[in-house]
């Protein structure tokens, strides 16, 4: 399954990251998926929890931002997000364009980690 690879590619960069960074248990992943990125979500979602098993990301939830596409279209001379991928189309006016400045990204943003509690919990 290509979303797999995907998933546990993502684990292992998070999970490096985390060592670094001396997490004990990562949280949540924050990521940013685009549009055209190729990425099944749901499918992702599912493969992220085989993949994160056994890592510092075990449990945590993977938090995904769909990014829209965004093409640039020559006719506005302005930057306009589709609502669909099928059709390079300007939303405004319907000029094709494929200026495409954003729906690519595959990338994480950002970790939680859980806060390491050096409070004793009893008094
Ligand atoms: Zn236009």
């Amino acid at each position: 399954m290509h979303e797999l690879s995907i998933a546990q590619n993502l684990v292992e960069i998070a999970n490096t990251a985390a060592q670094r960074a001396n997490v004990q248990r990562v949280t949540a992943v924050r990521l940013q998926l685009g549009a055209l990125a190729g990425v099944v979500k749901d499918s992702l979602l599912f493969c992220y929890d085989i993949a994160s098993a056994g890592t510092l990301l075990e449990g945590s939830k993977l938090l995904i931002e769909e990014l829209p596409v965004v093409i640039y279209c020559p006719q506005c001379q302005q930057t306009v997000a589709l609502e669909t991928v099928q059709a390079f189309c300007c939303p405004v006016c319907g000029t094709f364009s494929n200026d495409i400045r954003q729906g690519r990204e595959l990338e994480i943003l950002s970790l939680e980690a859980e806060e390491e509690n050096e409070h004793p919990s009893h008094p």
